[in-house]
């Protein structure tokens, strides 16, 4: 089943709003097995419109348009596409009840405008709108199938999710759908870990092998065709062990978690505390920790010691480690061996890891930009120093650090 997804919105085309309903929406085809051939955007135009509804019944199955679906005068999508397939809108009367109760119950004059989102294409099935109040609506209009979801994203994923990707599923009784699989890798980059998969990259057929990269973290996204969940497993188990065989020091998880998600669990199951001391990442990482949820359940807290000062006062570091004629620097293992076992004396927590560096974008110390020190305390055992040198903006360096700092530390936890 081919598939076109039409995103409807000036906004767009101007480049002030991103195509984030694009993303979603071919992740979760992919998901369902329907194929993304297209992908287009298009202004609030009737014109515009129209040829690209003509378009798109010329070459997709499934059309799936966001956007356009509120009350005001250039929310075209509905009163377009009606038109073109030639059918009425209709009053979509439980829509028009709950649109007029809300004006009611807030005691807000209801102008003429807003009855339009609870129109619907004569003939559709409605897709009920929970978090909002346009009715999305489905329909098939010579045999390719039509799906109308509003703009917003927090209307249009669950309306999706709940609603159109079971009117879909009933309607591609022949597909067997694509079932897939996340591998997720730290501490090594996207080029060396497709080196290393090289060879099976290039003779995939099935399951097909799509490694991607976002910063400091790569993914394999394995994907076969599979009716069940078992069935797809059994299909992945030959290359994700070949997989596992060649890289496995490196593959935290088999799901679409960050490395922080899985260090915590790693933490939480092993009863441990850690506590972080940061001063290039300047709280990223403590930001990175506690974004997951539970967090505190391990997580006792961060210092942000960014100056040399709050070094020394807060964590004890002596000033003449951290500056002065030949001293060791702020940026050097000795001031990350201080942080990380002062932070474990002052915290009272099992870990304690530390992040000192140069982030950029000059040199600082006399020492070059992307050289980071991160220091790892624990109790009852020696502390090591990890040295790193990463290369990118200021941005990716912290992220980079951070995101090293969580590898090097599921290591120790996995491995202990
Ligand atoms: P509304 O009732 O809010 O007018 P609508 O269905 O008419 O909803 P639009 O007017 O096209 O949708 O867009 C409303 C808002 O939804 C946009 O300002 C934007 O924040 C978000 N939005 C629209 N299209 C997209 C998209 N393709 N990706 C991400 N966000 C989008
Ligand atoms: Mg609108």
């Amino acid at each position: 089943m081919k598939a076109e997804i039409i995103a409807v919105g000036t906004e767009l085309l101007l480049g002030q709003i991103v195509n984030t309903n694009a993303q979603f929406l071919s992740r979760e085809c992919a998901a369902l097995g329907v194929d993304m051939y297209f992908q287009t955007v298009v202004g609030d135009n009737k014109q515009r419109l129209l040829d690209s509804f003509k378009l798109a019944v010329s070459r997709a199955d499934v059309v799936i348009c966001t956007g356009g679906l509120g009350p005001t005068q250039d929310d075209l999508t509905k009163d377009v596409l009606a038109a073109f397939v030639g059918r009425e809108l209709i009053v979509h009367e439980p829509s028009m009840k709950t649109i007029t109760d809300m004006f009611q119950s807030r005691g807000i004059h209801m102008v003429e405008s807003n009855r339009r989102q609870a129109m619907m294409i004569e003939g559709s099935d409605p897709l009920h709108n929970e978090t909002g109040l346009a009715v999305g609506v489905a329909f098939t209009y010579e045999g390719t199938h039509f799906i109308l979801l509003p703009g917003p994203p927090k209307e249009m994923k669950p309306m999706f999710t709940k609603y159109a990707a079971p009117w879909l599923r009933t309607r591609m009784t022949d597909e067997v759908p694509l079932y897939s699989k996340m591998l997720k890798f730290a501490g090594i980059g996207e080029s060396n870990l497709e080196h290393q998969l090289l060879d099976l990259i290039e003779a995939q057929t099935d399951p097909t092998i799509a490694p991607y990269a976002k910063e400091s973290e790569v993914t394999i996204r394995l994907t076969t065709r599979a009716q069940t969940a078992s069935d797809g497993e059994r299909k992945l188990q030959v290359t994700e062990l070949e997989i596992r065989k060649r890289l496995g020091e490196h593959l935290y998880a088999d799901e679409d978690v960050p490395i922080e998600t899985i260090v915590l669990q790693l933490l939480g199951e092993k009863n441990q505390t850690l506590a972080v001391a940061e001063s290039c990442t300047g709280g990223l990482l403590s930001d990175l920790i506690t974004a997951v949820p539970g967090s505190s359940q391990s997580f006792l807290g961060g210092i942000i010691c960014y100056s040399n000062a709050l070094k020394h006062k807060l964590l004890g570091v002596p000033m003449e480690v951290l500056e002065g004629e030949g001293s060791p620097g702020a940026v050097s293992s000795e001031t990350a061996t201080l942080l990380a076992e002062q932070l474990i004396t002052l915290a009272g927590s099992d870990f304690g890891l530390s992040v000192t560096g140069v982030a950029g974008p000059s040199p600082s110390e006399g020492k070059p930009v992307g050289l980071v020190y991160i220091g790892f305390a624990q109790k009852e055992a020696a502390t090591r120093v990890i040295t790193l040198q990463l290369s990118g903006n200021r941005e990716s360096i912290k992220q980079r650090a951070a995101k090293s700092a969580l590898y090097h530390l599921w290591k120790q936890l996995k491995d202990s």
